[in-house]
């Protein structure tokens, strides 16, 4: 390794301060042997940890060891050369992880690219990383990829396929050759033949093999922007030149929010500013990266859970040396090394699939609003239905509203129809979820040559299964869940323990009579459907069916070309897709989400019915939709009928200001579980002994509720309690968060917590 990368630090300090990926909250300082570089903040180390070998992030030179440590252990070995954290990711990381309370060296551990496999395979067999160098090439073979940029402009004459390269090489500043083969023959010869006159230069680069690059995309021609897209793209252009600011792009479904983005990211670009969008779920989006890749071509970053380790390593190195300016991806893309960031987008801001609901549990679109704020970029928080939080702080201007009221094409929102399931039985069909209206509906949609789509958020076939003698429910055996039949697989199936075991022929408890399905999934309404309506062709998406990006992708794509004509599905049906065909949304029992014993349940409702609904009539011909529902004059689902957003906010915000609930409150929870309820509810007890004796909340300004069973009392066979910190004043409810936070440090026995700071889902 050369010495210069680190010279001027050899006669400073010797030690490091190191960050691990335990569960504690602090850092450690180790020992650079002499002769050893000093590592760099930001790069990774092995270190010794309590016998085994651990990579940390080091985070600081301290001038001496800390007091009282007798013994300070050396540093193992080196991993990387280059920070893999510059200071201003590092900085922000380190602000997230002490937000939310959570050990940094997990939080910097979840948000870097995995080890090279030799490295790990290397600490494995405790080995020393010497020479970093050697592992910090490229893990495993890619495909490489020549790219051509503009060089000079032709005098002589040039051919049809050279000017139609020369365009678009000039037009985008680079195009990969791969891209120029939907437009020219023999693009490689063309491009080189090009480059042999001067008029190009060439590159040939290492590019990610991925399946949202499988296909070549032809480049579109951006729409004129409607008047209300042309405000909201001029502001936020301004807002670029400004220093960091928050904004919410408030426009209904179809309203081009898009086209938006696309807009803003390019005028970035033309800063030489990065970029980052951050989407609820990227395998459900691969319209969204077409969209994306036919504006800006394929030097984009789309980080999806498909990826290799070498794939998302290799996105990482490319986004670091600044050869890639955007970065696509679910909530952690939101870590990616995008450099000169100018603009984070988090398209759907409203969704929970934001919130990562295990380890490190961050709210990326409250951090993209951080992170943006950091590195003076703009943070732009689309939706058709935003958070309360969200347009509760446009309202009082804390955040720029931008405001699309209407659908960018001719088309206004579809005709929302109620059912009441109290009043209307079982269609013709005889399914008591088919009622006699969205059976005409669905009839008429499939005369007129229309496509529907039809949103259930159950899984399987039946959701739970019941024996009629003794009245047994089939439960999980480590869960206190019912389990689901899933009639194909011929199982019953926990969905939260993923437990799975064969269907028996009588009740396993009674042994009188087989087990009867209560109730309607995905599954079964497929099969009622596909009889029902033959020679229709029924298919289904939810998580049995899309394992994965492509399969998601080839539904969409035989839905697109008019190879299905009634979609099945859950939530993954409700997302942003944008079918022409798709005249009938049906939404088969709106009460499902209302049922959560959560105080967002309301909202998460009105926000399903509104994106489900947004699904139809977005091509030339009018969109309906039948939603069908126990409560119709519920606000979430008379304000979803009126597509009135602005009257359920107002609603919504009254009922949360009475009972203190976000945005007026904040929330910290505190789980605890353990294999025995007995220490579970002790330690849950001791927490909230510990909570009550605080100052803060002695003085009432933070409220203690709990400790109770959480709403999920038991699972994967552990028993658990819950917790909550209340209040509206952000500071004392931290102070008492982290002094819970400390008491979880000190151990609790055989019982294990974590703390939620701002939690989502209250189970
Ligand atoms: P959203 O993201 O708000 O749901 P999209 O950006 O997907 O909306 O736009 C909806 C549809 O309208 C898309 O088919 C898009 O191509 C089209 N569209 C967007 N902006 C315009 C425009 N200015 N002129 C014509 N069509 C547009
Ligand atoms: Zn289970």
């Amino acid at each position: 390794m050369s010495d210069d990368l680190f010279a001027g630090t050899e006669a400073a300090a010797r030690f490091v301060e190191v960050a691990l990926p335990v569960p504690l909250r602090r850092r450690f300082t180790y020992r650079v042997p002499a002769g050893t570089p000093l590592p760099p903040v930001g790069s990774r180390v092995a270190v010794p940890f309590s016998g085994r070998k651990l990579v940390g992030v080091v985070l600081g030179h301290p001038e001496a060891a800390p007091e009282g440590v007798k013994r300070i252990k050396s540093v193992a070995g080196l991993i990387e050369r280059d920070p893999v954290f510059e200071p201003e990711l590092l900085q922000f990381l380190l602000e997230a992880a002490d937000y939310y309370l959570h050990p940094v060296g997990d939080v910097l551990r979840a948000a870097a690219p995995a080890l090279p496999t030799e490295a790990l395979r290397a600490l494995r067999q405790g080995g020393f990383l010497e020479d970093g160098e050697a592992l910090a090439g490229p893990v495993v073979a890619t495909r490489t990829e020549l790219f051509a940029r503009p060089a000079a402009t032709p005098e002589g004459r040039v051919g049809a396929s050279q000017q139609v390269v020369l365009a678009l090489v000039a037009e985008r500043g680079e195009v990969s050759v791969g891209e120029l083969r939907a437009h020219v023959k023999d693009a490689r010869g063309v491009v080189r033949r090009l480059a042999e006159r001067g008029l190009l230069t060439v590159e040939e680069r290492e590019v990610p093999t991925d399946p949202f690059f499988s296909q070549p995309v032809a480049p579109d021609r951006p729409p004129e922007p409607t008047d209300a897209q042309r405000e909201a793209i001029e502001r936020l252009t301004r807002a670029l030149d400004e220093g960091a600011s928050t904004h919410l792009l408030h426009g209904v479904t179809g309203s081009g929010k898009t086209e938006v983005y696309l807009r803003v990211i390019a005028e970035a670009r033309a800063r030489g500013r990065g970029a980052l969008l951050l989407v609820p779920e990227i395998a459900l989006t691969p319209q969204l990266v077409h969209r994306f890749r036919a504006r800006f071509g394929d030097g984009i970053a789309v980080l999806h859970s498909a990826l290799t380790q070498t794939q998302r390593a290799l996105a990482w190195r490319g986004l670091r040396r600044g050869e890639l300016h955007l970065a696509v991806g679910a909530r952690s893309a939101l870590f990616a090394p995008v450099q000169n960031l100018g603009v984070i987008v988090v398209d759907e801001e409203h969704d929970p699939s934001f919130k990562q609901e295990e380890g490190f549990r961050y709210h990326a679109r409250d951090m993209a609003i951080l992170r943006a704020h950091r590195a003076g970029a703009v943070c732009v928080l689309g939706s058709a239905t935003p958070s309360i939080e969200t347009r509760f702080r446009a309202d009082r201007e804390q955040v720029a509203l931008s405001v699309l009221p209407s659908r960018a094409t001719a088309r206004s929102l579809p005709d929302v129809e109620l059912v009441d399931l109290k009043r209307h039985g079982p269609g013709p069909s005889g399914h008591p979820l088919i009622t006699g209206p969205l059976h005409r509906a669905l009839e008429r949609c499939l005369a007129d040559q229309g496509q529907a789509i039809l949103f259930l958020n159950r899984r399987g076939f039946a959701p739970s299964l019941r024996c009629e003698m003794c009245g047994e429910v089939a439960e999980c055996p480590a869960c206190s869940v019912s389990l689901t039949e899933h009639r194909r697989a011929q199982v019953l199936r926990c969905h939260y323990c993923d437990y799975r075991t064969a269907i028996t022929p009588t009740c396993p408890s009674c042994g009188l009579r087989g087990l009867t399905p209560i109730g309607t999934g995905t599954e079964g309404l497929e099969d009622v459907l596909a009889n029902v309506f033959a020679p229709a062709k029924v298919a289904r998406l939810d998580r049995d069916t899309a394992a994965g990006g492509r399969a998601v992708e080839s539904v969409l794509d035989r839905l697109r070309r008019g190879e299905i004509d009634v979609l099945v599905g859950t939530q993954m049906v409700t997302k942003g897709h944008d079918i022409p065909g798709v005249t009938l949304v049906g939404v088969i029992l709106a009460d499902q989400s209302l049922a959560f014993p959560d105080f967002r349940a309301s909202e998460r409702t009105f926000q399903l019915l509104s994106q489900v609904a947004g699904r139809a009539g977005r091509g030339e011909r009018e969109g309906k939709v039948v939603l069908q529902t126990f409560q119709p004059t519920h606000p979430a689902i008379a304000c979803a009928k009126h597509h009135d957003y602005g009257r359920f906010f107002q609603a919504e915000l009254e009922a949360r200001r009475e009972l203190e609930y976000a945005p007026f409150g904040r929330l910290v929870a505190v789980r605890v579980d353990a294999g025995d309820e007995r220490r579970a509810q002790e330690a849950a007890d001791r927490l909230a002994e510990r909570a009550r004796a605080h100052p803060a909340a002695r003085a009432g300004v933070v409220s203690i509720l709990g400790p109770a069973p959480a709403p999920i009392a038991r699972l994967r066979a552990r028993f658990r309690f819950r917790l909550m910190l209340r209040s509206p004043q952000r500071r004392a409810l931290r102070a008492v968060a982290r002094a819970l936070a400390d008491r979880i440090d000190e151990g609790l026995g055989s019982a294990r917590a974590h703390v939620d700071v701002d939690p989502v889902s209250m189970l």
